[in-house]
C-alpha cells in the first residue's frame, strides 16, 4: 500500500519534506480489530508536533488521526461492523475503555504510537471506530474526528451554562466547528472570537460569531470561559486578562510551540490569575467523546470547511498549515472509492 512515512524527527525548517511516499505491507487486522481502507485523512496541527518531536512518535510511523474510510476486513471477534461500513477513527487508537481512558498510561495515539491514516489502509480496534452520519461526505467528516471531537470535549470542560458568554481564541480547524457546536448547545450564549488574521475574523462572523477581534482586543463583555486552540502563548495571557472573575480558560492543544514562550515571563498574578480564574488543559479525547459528538454534529448539521490535497502532497499541506491563515480544515484524499 502507499503511505507517507515519517522516519526521523526533524523541523520543517531543516527538512521541508519530512514525510516520504513509501510502499508498505498492507496491515492485517488482529483480534477485535478492523482493517480500514482509508478514503480521506485530515491534517492536524498535532502532526507538526510529532514531526518536530514535541510529542515523540514511535518511529517509523505513518501519521494521521482524522480518518474516514470503509471496513475492508474484520478480525476475529468483531461484532460492530461489517465489510463495507463507513467508519471514522480519531486520535485515541487504544486504551482501557473507561471514563478517564484518555489520561491512562495505556492510551495509544493513532499516527503517533501506531500507524495512522496517511496511507491506503490502517487497523484499529473496532471499539475505537465510529459510524459516520450520512449527512457528511468523507471529506467533511474527517475533521470531525479530531478537531470536532476534541473541540467537543473542550466545550464540555468549560462548564459553560446556556446564556453565559464563551470566547474562542484561534479560529482554524477546531475553532470553526466549536463555534457552531456552542451555538447549537447553548443557544442563548454569545460567542466572541479572537483571531490574528482578518480572514479568520470575517469567517467567524459569517458562521455566527457575535463579535470577532484580534488576539488582544477587548470584547464587548468579559467571557465566562475561553477555549484556546492556538499553538502560541500570547493568546493565553490575553485570554486570562479578559476572563471575568471566576472564569475558566481551557487550552485545547496537545503541545504548545516555543516561539513566543518568553511572553509568559509577563504573567501577573493580579491581572491574569487573581479573582479565582482557572486554567485547564484538554489532554486528548475518549472514545465516548467522539461517539457522543458525531450525532450532534449531524443534527446541527455542522458546516465543515475543507481544503483537499492528494496523499503525496501531505508535506505541502503541513507547510501550508504551519503558515497559518487556514480557512477551515485541510484533508488528504487517499482513495476515490
Ligand atoms: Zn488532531
Amino acid at each position: 500500500m502507499r503511505a507517507m512515512l515519517l522516519r526521523a524527527v526533524t523541523t520543517l525548517d531543516d527538512n521541508a519534506d519530512p514525510l516520504k511516499l513509501t510502499e508498505l505491507e498492507q496491515p492485517e487486522p488482529g483480534d477485535g480489530e478492523v482493517l480500514v481502507e482509508v478514503s480521506v485523512c485530515g491534517v492536524c496541527h498535532t502532526e507538526l508536533d510529532e514531526i518536530e518531536g514535541r510529542t515523540m512518535p514511535k518511529l517509523p510511523v505513518v501519521p494521521g488521526h482524522e480518518i474516514v474510510g470503509r471496513v475492508a476486513q474484520t478480525g476475529s471477534g468483531c461484532r460492530r461492523f461489517a465489510v463495507g461500513d463507513r467508519v471514522g477513527v480519531g486520535w485515541i487508537h487504544t486504551s482501557h475503555g473507561g471514563e478517564s481512558e484518555n489520561l491512562h498510561p495505556s492510551f495509544r495515539a493513532t499516527g503517533r504510537d501506531v500507524n495512522g491514516g496517511y496511507a491506503e489502509y490502517m487497523c484499529v480496534p473496532e471499539k475505537y471506530a465510529y459510524p459516520i452520519p450520512d449527512v457528511f461526505t468523507d471529506e467533511q467528516a474527517a475533521p470531525l474526528l479530531c478537531a470536532g471531537g476534541v473541540g467537543y470535549r473542550s466545550l464540555k470542560l468549560t462548564g459553560l451554562r446556556d446564556g453565559q458568554v464563551l470566547g474562542l481564541t484561534g479560529f482554524g480547524g477546531s475553532g470553526h466547528l466549536v463555534l457552531q457546536l456552542a451555538k447549537h448547545l447553548y443557544p442563548a450564549s454569545q460567542v466572541f472570537v479572537f483571531a490574528r488574521s482578518r480572514r479568520e475574523r470575517e469567517f467567524a462572523l459569517e458562521l455566527g460569531a457575535d463579535w470577532s477581534g484580534d488576539t488582544a482586543d477587548a470584547p464587548p463583555k468579559p467571557p465566562h470561559a475561553i477555549i484556546d486552540t492556538t499553538p502560541a502563548w500570547k493568546p493565553l495571557l490575553a485570554a486570562l486578562e479578559c476572563l471575568r472573575p471566576g472564569g475558566r480558560l481551557v487550552i485545547n492543544a496537545i503541545r504548545k510551540e516555543s516561539g513566543d514562550r518568553e511572553l509568559m515571563a509577563d504573567i501577573s498574578y493580579e491581572k491574569h490569575l487573581w479573582m479565582e480564574k482557572e486554567v485547564k488543559s484538554v489532554a486528548n479525547v475518549t472514545h465516548r467523546d467522539i461517539e457522543e459528538f458525531l450525532p450532534i454534529a449531524a443534527a446541527i448539521p455542522l458546516r465543515v470547511e475543507v481544503e483537499a490535497y492528494a496523499l503525496e502532497e501531505a508535506n505541502r499541506a503541513l507547510r501550508d498549515l504551519r503558515a497559518g491563515h487556514v480557512r477551515g480544515a485541510k484533508v488528504l484524499r487517499i482513495s476515490s472509492r
